[in-house]
């Protein structure tokens, strides 16, 4: 078995194909970090760096690949071209374990919906691991843990490449445009990829979607499948599923309950979403209302999504780096209840900003654009905006916005872009912001 990458997912693989028997190489086209080389030496696991070498990857049964490794890779075709099976991750680890699975997906939430139903479930005192994108590989887990029930986020990448896995509930968060350049253009092979998560459910399995959601339908008109579908929605009722009355969740699963949104710690229309799923799904685990309401109340959520850094002079500062596409700038903004110093921009990913005009008009005093490029905003938004201004790092940018904001305002970070023109990720780029307003 040959396993193409070392990092998290791609060194979990190998830790559990070498507990298994497996005849395990571990190939990666660039640099191994030493923890992931020195678990593979502990295990005595062979490995390579900064090469693939073809006549042992070719020689392979099965290959797992990392999420992370595209299919134009050309070690990737050349496996095609001769036949090689070619799995993910959690492929692999599901074949060696009988945990349920629950599996979250979408274009924006998934890591909120997961953290968040993995917390649900913790707190009600049932066996879980946290798996997938987050945290540790699954594979890992299922070699060394013996968890009753997994909660996992899987990308659409990581969809492409499994075959008999199938979760007991499946999350489709939403479907928005994003990862396009990976899909040939086409948002139908993107949606359709997303509705892989479904595919292997049976009539018994719940698949929890977003009724508001137009390409999801579609997506769930053009992929039939077995699972019994439970909708949660913002503008419609439902006698299954969840919908929102003013600031209360009604939760109609297998008890019928309400939650109030004022008492959460997570805000905004999308955490309406979130929360709709997360609770359906701990509701069908059979958790009962009370600790679910009681769980919320207590939920941190992770870094760099509406986070809330730090108020200075009767200003709010709000992180929310991990917003790289248009959508999740969206629902930042939608969120806001002041009036916003926004800063945006990085590399962006063929984003079409017409759905946010309406907001910036209605909500932004001023754009700060954190980019190399930001011609795009400009034209975007020159018409909406007193005033737009160009700067390089995240300290100028708080800078900047930290002059021109008065008490009361809001100063959101959340560029609705990729970051690696200006930061090596969207972490560095979170952290180096929240250090600028620590400074201030
Ligand atoms: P993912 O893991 O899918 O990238 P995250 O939970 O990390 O999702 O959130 C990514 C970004 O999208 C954050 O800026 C967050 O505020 C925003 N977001 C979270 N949930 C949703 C949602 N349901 N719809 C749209 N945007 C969302």
């Amino acid at each position: 078995m040959v396993i193409l990458g070392a990092g998290e997912s791609g060194t979990g693989a190998a830790v559990l194909g070498a507990a298994q028997n497996w005849d395990v190489f571990v190939s990666d086209y660039g640099k191994i970090a030493p923890k992931y080389q020195d678990e593979l030496n502990l295990h005595n696991i062979a490995w390579e760096q900064e090469k693939h070498t073809e006549e042992k990857i070719l020689n392979a049964d099965c290959i797992i690949k990392s999420p992370g490794i595209p299919d134009k890779a050309p070690i990737v075709k050349s496996a095609k071209a001769q036949g090689i099976e070619i799995i993910d991750e959690l492929e692999f680890a599901y074949r060696y374990t009988t945990a349920k699975m629950i599996g979250i997906t979408g274009t924006n939430g998934k890591t909120t919906t997961t953290l968040l139903t993995y917390h649900l479930l913790k707190q009600a005192g049932l066996n879980v691991g946290l798996a997938g994108n987050i945290g540790r590989s699954l594979a890992r887990q299922v070699a060394q843990q013996s968890y009753d029930i997994y909660v996992v986020e899987i990308s659409s990448f990581q969809l492409d490449y499994l075959d008999k896995f199938t979760c007991e509930i499946a999350i489709l968060c939403n479907i928005t445009p994003d990862h396009l350049d990976r899909y040939n253009y086409r948002i139908e092979n993107y949606a359709d990829s997303k509705m892989r998560i479904a595919r292997n459910q049976t009539p018994e399995q719940h698949f929890i979607y977003c009724a508001d959601n137009e390409l999801t339908l579609e997506a769930m008109a053009r992929n039939p499948f077995a699972g019994r579908p439970v909708p949660f929605s913002l503008t419609q009722t439902c006698t299954e599923g969840a919908y929102v009355q003013g600031s209360q969740i009604h939760i109609h699963s297998k008890e019928k309950f309400t939650l109030d949104m004022q008492e959460f710690t997570l805000r905004g229309q999308h955490n309406a979403y979130n929360s709709m799923a997360a609770s359906i799904a701990a509701s069908l685990m059979d958790v009962r209302k009370e600790s679910i309401r009681e769980s919320f109340g207590n939920f941190q959520n992770a870094e760099h999504r509406l986070e809330f850094v730090q108020k200075v002079g009767g200003v709010d500062y709000i992180n929310d780096s991990k917003a790289t596409n248009v959508n999740s700038a969206w629902y930042a903004l939608e969120s806001m209840d002041r009036p916003v110093i926004w800063i945006a921009g990085g590399i962006d990913k063929g984003n079409n900003y017409a759905d946010l005009k309406p907001l910036v008009k209605g909500k932004v005093k001023m754009i700060v654009c954190l980019g190399l490029d930001n011609i795009k905003l400009h034209q975007a938004f020159q018409s909406d905006v007193d005033l737009i201004i160009n700067t390089g790092s995240a300290k100028e940018a708080v800078h900047v916005a930290s002059r021109m904001a008065e008490a009361g305002d809001a100063v959101l970070l959340s560029p609705a872009c990729a970051s690696f023109d200006l930061f090596d990720s969207y972490e560095d780029r979170g952290r180096q912001f929240k250090e600028a307003v620590r400074n201030l």
